[in-house]
């Protein structure tokens, strides 16, 4: 594992700061005085990375590619661009490099940055492929008998969800409505959510497109970076919606992403194989090296005017199927990818209580609440607010990728008043 690699921008030096030279993840920052544009995260900084190009410190073949406000540019520009990205920012960051001077102008302090969406989301699919959370939700609704489906070891199960639903990081979460019926009620009604959740996931960006169907190897090359993702969840609404085609309003208010893209090659000594397979995979799923990641993840809840209590910890390393995979699977029926497209992990949780992570395992289903600073929970309360955080650990440095958060705000007295 490569150690630290120092820059001259000192707070990118600090062991546990997110964003060391290592880092360079991918955003898009405004200021009091600019337009939304593309940035790259360093130390307490943000290096606005689309005034370089424009200012000719930052040459990249097909440029200007960072002149929009969103990464898809790049990302299209295709893998040999992306390491030439890196190239030239660790060469302007490093310690001992001759044109500070310069490159100092395009330093923003974070504090006076706002983060918008790091990129255009062209489509959004979820997945479900984490097996403790599949396990426990199962076991709740169906027992320990029956909890996976049977096609659960065989391919990674997903469902198309909206890029309109995705947010970056700090928007309000507005509490849905929704068509709701529990298992006692004679008809459904039509009500505000009352079991409101998160599920911590993972998010992969593709970067590529594809027309036919692609291998694991290929598909692991067309991911470009990942971000924290909250795939907010109304469970009343979707245990009543959900047969036979899978969630559909449930999971349509919003999913929030982290605001920084970390890059696939900033992970790369953090690799880590999936585990063990219970059934032997089909060969095109199978996986030809380690495609999953060390990130450990937590998720921190707050209610108004409180302080936050961790209700989860747990590692991206717990999921059964890889990002490659399950983009590779996507690809089986011939479906094109584009350039953007959103894949969420699905949950992921641990195998321990404490490594749960949707509020309806940590509280099974509601029956066992449990505590936070101040009260405590089963599902989400007016004004909570909700973060996921994400870190890789590496040897006098740390990958971070910029909190995940959203605050939950009362649903509307009545959505259809006009
Ligand atoms: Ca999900």
């Amino acid at each position: 594992m490569t150690g630290l690699v120092r820059s001259w921008v000192e707070s990118a030096n600090a062991p546990e700061g997110p964003f060391p030279l290592n880092n360079l993840p991918c955003g898009v920052f405004s200021t009091a005085d600019t337009v939304p544009r593309c940035g790259v995260a360093i130390g307490d900084f943000v290096l606005d990375v689309a005034g370089l190009e424009e200012k000719g410190l930052l040459p990249l073949t097909g440029g200007p590619l960072l002149d929009v406000p969103f990464w898809n540019d790049l990302m299209e520009a295709g893998p040999e661009v992306w390491a030439a990205l890196r190239a030239r920012l660790t060469a302007l960051l490093a310690e001992g490099a001759t044109d500070r001077a310069a490159v100092t102008a395009f330093l923003v302090p974070l504090a006076d940055a706002t983060l918008h969406m790091p990129f255009l989301v062209s489509e959004y699919t979820d997945f479900y492929a984490g097996r403790h959370h599949a396990f426990n939700v199962g076991t709740m609704f169906r027992g320990p008998e029956n909890a996976l489906p049977p096609n659960w070891l065989h391919i990674p199960i997903g469902y198309n969800g909206r890029a309109s639903s995705v947010v970056v990081s700090g928007t309000d979460i507005r509490r849905p409505w929704g068509q709701i019926k529990g298992p006692d009620d004679a008809a459904p009604r039509f009500a505000p959510s009352a079991r409101f959740d998160i599920e911590l996931e993972l998010g992969a960006v593709v970067g590529q497109p594809s027309e036919g169907p692609v291998t694991v190897a290929e598909a692991d090359a067309m991911i470009f970076g990942y971000v924290l993702l909250n795939d907010w969840s109304a469970r009343d609404i979707q245990a009543w919606e959900y047969q036979p085609l899978g969630p559909f309003q449930s999971k349509a208010t919003a999913t929030t992403i982290s605001p920084w893209i970390v890059m696939k090659a900033a992970l790369e000594p953090f690799r880590t194989p999936t585990p063990p397979r219970e059934k032997p995979l089909l060969p095109h799923l199978a996986e030809p090296g380690p495609m999953l990641y060390d990130i450990a993840l937590e998720v921190g809840m707050t209610p108004e005017g409180g302080t936050e209590t961790v209700i989860s910890r747990t590692n991206y390393a717990e999921m059964y199927y890889s990002a490659a995979q399950q983009l590779a699977h996507h690809t089986t029926s011939g479906c094109a990818m584009n350039v953007g497209d959103l894949l969420g992990s699905g949950t992921i949780s641990g195998p321990e209580k404490g490594n749960r992570g949707s509020l309806l395992e940590l509280s099974w289903g509601g029956k066992e609440p449990f505590e936070i600073a101040g009260g405590s929970r089963s599902f989400i309360q007016d004004n909570d607010t909700l973060v996921l955080r994400g870190e890789c650990r590496g040897e006098g440095y740390t990958i971070g990728f910029g909190d995940c958060v959203g605050k939950v705000i009362p649903a509307l007295a009545d959505p259809y008043a006009r």
